[in-house]
């Protein structure tokens, strides 16, 4: 019996059961054993199909990444084909049709002069690429000094060591080491949290400020590298203010810090374009980091676009030794770069760019709506990424958290009404597969109101929130 076939003598207790071997992210050490995990056992569009039957509609799209939907034959036909035609050979000194093309293909929709890509395996691996080549490009040119890293707090960059030692959510900084001695965290442009009285203008200065004042701190000759999500993502969708990230960037010029856009979430589609650092931000970064919609997440797959510019400065003066000895067994994978260019096709046959562009806004406004529940301070967000924050109240922006923690309790009600949420802490974040309709934007902020209105009531009657 074929092994999906043998899948389906499984039942859910069995399923569950069995899932205790699974060491999961963010796995809670101390409830090993206890965990009845939902089973996904089918999707198809935007729905989810849990092992009891449920049709769940997908909130997050799995993990911001099933850009064009579940259940794409085309996706699937062109993996078998190529497992079939050719299934892997070493990336290091021969090469594939798949991830050639591909490679000529990203860098066509890239921005500016970002023409060649360095492929990996995931976001994180990524990320830990583009500032080990940040490293690589200063010791070439001589200049050993220029280590540092600037990021920010609320950035969340991955799970590699340097990749979760420049993120910077707080609850993440728990029981692991980091790099501390190269990594510097400035603080997050979140305008929902700018000091009382400040206006948008003066905190988008006074972000940039921190930007120029740590680069100034530690050196300019100290500092090699900038790096920021166009939007903080599991930060909370945290959209910096308007001229944030074309400030930062002048700032980075003047002082000759490069500067990394990781647009693993934004890139491919999220905010209405294939990459969003130009064409939402006016930026032309140094690289840009991408993985998630790359393949719509049928694959795993990665990837870093570096700038002509660099390569070329590189070209030019390294001496002996130009190697960049930084790369993985999988580095352009054919079955990951054969989905990716059909996952690409898709994107441009269907026109999900424009369909982005139109549903978009109208997720936003909708979404909006539900400032009028008292526990929600926030609601932020742009193209099909949003964020729903709870607070204590809306005059204090306390969040909702301690020993009640709200996004938990917003998900579980929203599963048993037909919908994945994705909690984080007392946020709730909502990032849809592209093709989502304006009826299931509907739908979904339906079943969010209801789901939230009820965790508000729980927390009422167990005396937690006394709104
Ligand atoms: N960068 C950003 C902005 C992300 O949101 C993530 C993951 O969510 C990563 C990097 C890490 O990607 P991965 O989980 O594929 O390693």
């Amino acid at each position: 019996m074929q092994a999906n076939e043998a899948l389906k003598e499984f039942d859910t207790d069995d399923l569950q059961h069995a899932d205790n071997s699974f060491l999961h992210p963010w796995e809670n050490v101390k409830t090993i054993g206890e965990n009845k995990r939902t089973v996904v056992t089918r999707s198809e569009g935007v729905y989810l199909y849990d092992s009891d039957g449920n049709r769940l509609l997908d909130g997050p799209a799995g993990m911001w990444c099933v850009n064009v939907g579940h259940g794409r034959k085309e996706i699937a036909d062109v993996i078998s084909e190529q497992a079939m035609q050719m299934p892997y050979y070493s990336p290091w000194s021969l090469t594939n049709a798949p991830a050639s093309i591909l490679s000529e293909r990203i860098a066509k929709l890239a921005p500016g002069d970002l023409n060649h890509v360095f492929f990996t395996t995931c976001g994180s691996t990524a990320v830990d690429s583009a500032l080990r080549f940040a490293m690589f490009y200063n010791n070439s040119l001589g200049r050993t000094e220029k280590k540092h890293i600037i990021c920010r707090n609320d950035g969340y960059h991955g799970s590699t060591y340097l990749g979760a030692s420049v993120s910077g959510k707080t609850r993440d900084k728990n029981l692991l080491d980091f790099e501390t001695n190269t990594v510097h965290h400035i603080p997050s442009p979140n305008p929902y949290r700018r000091p009382e009285g400040m206006s948008v203008a003066e905190f988008r200065d006074a972000k940039v400020a921190d930007l120029e004042n740590k680069i100034l701190e530690l050196g300019a000759d100290k500092v090699a590298v900038f790096i920021a999500e166009p939007i903080l993502a599991s930060g909370g969708v945290i959209v910096p203010p308007p001229g944030y990230h074309k400030a930062c960037l002048e700032v980075c010029h003047k002082y000759d810090v490069l500067y990394i856009s990781d647009e693993v979430v934004t890139a491919f589609g999220r905010l209405g374009h294939f990459f969003a650092s130009e064409t939402v931000f006016d930026i032309v970064p140094d690289m840009i980091t991408m993985a998630k919609g790359l393949t719509s997440g049928y694959i795993p797959m990665g990837g870093v676009l570096i700038s002509d510019r660099l390569l070329k400065q590189l070209g030019d003066s390294a001496e002996e030794y130009g190697y960049f000895s930084n790369g993985f067994t999988y580095s352009g994978h054919p079955i990951a770069s054969v989905a990716a260019l059909e996952n690409i096709d898709i994107m441009q046959r269907e026109g999900l760019m424009e369909h982005v562009q139109e549903v978009g806004p109208y997720m936003q406004e909708r979404l909006r709506e539900l400032i009028d529940i008292p526990i929600v301070g926030d609601v932020r967000g742009m193209g099909l990424m949003s964020c729903v924050e709870c607070v204590i109240s809306q005059e204090s922006k306390d969040p909702l958290t301690m020993d009640y923690e709200i996004g938990n309790r917003v998900d579980k009600h929203c599963q048993e009404l037909g919908l994945i949420v994705r909690p984080i802490i007392n946020m709730c974040v909502m990032s849809p597969p592209l093709i989502i309709t304006k009826a299931q934007i509907d739908d979904m902020v339906g079943i969010l109101r209801a789901g939230i209105e009820r965790a508000m009531d729980d927390v009422r009657r167990e005396g937690l929130w006394a709104g």
